[in-house]
């Protein structure tokens, strides 16, 4: 009886609102947590996994060198390598492709590379309609790389003493 009682008035006064305004009104002056992205983006780890990208050296030079470590070490078999030699006898890939559909972004690639020639960046704004646009050849990776080669060498530098 004092159950419904009491649960006839709380009805009646609007407890149950109150209490949800206190806790809005409890909130409202606090720091915010939330961030208006895209306009507003949070800060990401040197180690973030994104888009991958092919590195050069300095002097315009593939860093790799086709040894198909990291072909090797995908558990999602999402790179596909084929290799030559060249004229000088260094031996370059002739196709590197990376397959994003199949890709889950483990950065095993990125660990076996001797070289650190395929690396991911901190890319991940990217998008496509079709599974053929998540599908990367050797040239545009090398174009991700030369894009973006100053963010990669710093993110790479922040996390060498981790390494
Ligand atoms: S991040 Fe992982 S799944 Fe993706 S290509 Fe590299 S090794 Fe394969
Ligand atoms: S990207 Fe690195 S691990 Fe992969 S084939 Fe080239 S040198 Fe070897």
């Amino acid at each position: 009886m004092m159950k419904a009682i009491r649960k006839f008035f709380s009805t009646f006064l609007l407890v149950e609102l109150a209490k949800g305004l206190a806790v809005t009104a409890r909130y409202l002056f606090s720091r915010k947590v939330t961030v208006q992205y895209p306009e507003e983006k949070t800060p990401l780890s040197p180690r973030f996994r994104g888009m991958h990208a092919l590195r050069r050296y300095p002097n315009g030079e593939e860093r790799c060198i086709a040894c198909k470590l990291c072909e090797s070490v995908c558990p999602a078999l999402a790179i596909t390598i084929e290799s030559d030699s060249r004229e000088d006898g260094t031996r370059r890939t002739v196709r590197y492709d990376i397959d994003q559909n199949k890709c889950i972004f483990c950065g095993l690639c990125e660990e076996a590379c001797p070289v650190d020639a395929i690396v991911q960046t901190q890319l991940f704004e990217y998008v496509s309609h079709s599974r053929s646009g998540l599908y990367f050849t050797k040239e545009e990776l090398l174009a991700v790389g030369d894009r973006y080669e100053d963010d990669i060498a710093s993110a790479r530098e922040a996390d060498a003493p981790y390494r």
